[in-house]
């Protein structure tokens, strides 16, 4: 009896691999295109790449590697390993720009290889890839990789405004500063306020959109409560405050799973910053000083440090708001109202940014 039970198990499982056998490889490749485009995390995709033999041989296939989206591409900074190097390679050579542009960061940053970093990231600004360009920004801004003479503020706006129309927050927030300050482009205090109000709404648009599908994904798991916008913190507890302007307080947009790992590897030790170096303030940004005093500080603490003007007026409504406080205060707790605007100055430099 026990025989002819193993008998039935072994034929049912023969029966299964002779269907996936009997799928042809484009339909294969196809759904594993798709799959390498959509999954939440790389796990998901290179759990599939070790199934079997025909899979990894499929999944590795270019038309499925050109496809792979960010979060497929999105390594933990402490599993880097060669084979991951390897793997973005592969997704390059297959075309695929975001990978192009995962790569650069991480070459740039946290390798240190600044060139080939850099040309990286310019091979995917050249199509259009909108992060890659305001990452090209910051680094033109801070002269970053090389000393404060290569500072090149005009090229920084320029390419803040190829991302900015490409609908980059970050660049429109960064480039509505830059207008309201006249910072590397003739001053214009309207156009920079219309820029940042662009910047708040599609911040908002993307909050809510990321927001519910969090909330329908719970709700199909557990068949929870109702959205309720207007009373809703996040795991975290930390709401947007940009949005509480509107009555609401929704989670923080995600940010480009390579600002996770670019603050993941400075943190957890992989990478380790030289002497005197410090990350950005800003907690979804990652991106380490290349020189001494490259980042801008906050005047008015002086305990915080920015790579861009986009970063410290984010982090100023997300979170240092409340924690900012003049350098005397802390030997004095004599309050004195408002902390009114926040400047900023750039150690070394004699510009004040202040901020909207
Ligand atoms: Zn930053
Ligand atoms: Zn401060």
């Amino acid at each position: 009896m026990l025989q002819r039970k193993r008998q039935r198990t072994s034929r049912k499982t023969t029966e299964k691999s002779d269907f996936f056998d009997g799928l042809p490889d484009d339909l294969v490749v196809s759904i594993l295109r798709k799959l390498s485009s959509s999954a939440s995390y790389p796990s998901d995709f290179i759990n599939i790449l070790l199934t079997c033999k025909r899979l990894n041989r499929l999944g590795l296939h270019r038309f499925v590697l050109s496809k792979a989206g960010s979060k497929s591409l999105a390594v933990k900074a402490t599993n880097w390993s060669d084979s991951a190097h390897r793997f973005l390679k592969n997704c390059i050579n297959a075309g695929n720009i975001e990978a192009c542009y995962t790569l650069g960061m991480i070459r740039f940053y946290c390798l240190k290889d600044r060139g080939s970093g850099a040309s990286l990231m310019a091979k995917a600004a050249n199509k259009s890839h909108a992060p890659a360009l305001y990452s090209l920004a910051v680094i033109q801004f801070n002269g970053s990789g090389g000393s404060k003479t290569d500072k090149d503020l005009r090229a920084g706006v320029a390419l803040c405004a190829q991302a900015a129309i490409l609908g980059h927050v970050d660049a429109l927030r960064e480039l509505g500063h830059c207008l309201q300050d006249g910072y590397g482009v003739r001053q214009n205090i309207n156009q920079g306020r219309r820029l940042l109000i662009q910047a708040n709404a599609r911040e908002l648009a993307s909050s809510l959109n990321s927001f519910v599908k969090r909330q329908s994904q719970q709700q199909n798991h557990h068949n929870q409560r109702r959205v309720n916008y207007q009373h809703y913190t996040y795991a975290t507890g930390s709401g947007c405050p940009l949005l509480s302007d509107f009555g609401c307080n929704v989670p923080a947009p995600e940010g480009h799973p390579v600002n996770v790992f670019l603050k993941e590897w400075f943190e957890s030790g992989m990478g380790e910053l030289s002497q005197g170096l410090r990350l950005c303030s800003h907690n979804g940004c990652g991106r380490p000083e290349t020189r001494a005093h490259e980042f801008r500080r906050c005047s008015v603490c002086g305990t915080v440090n920015y790579c861009s003007r986009g970063c410290q007026a984010l982090d100023w409504k997300l979170r240092h708001k409340v924690e900012c406080k003049p350098m005397e205060r802390w030997l004095e707790e004599v309050g004195d109202g408002e902390g009114g605007d926040v400047g900023m100055e750039e150690v070394g430099g004699a510009e004040d940014l202040a901020i909207e």
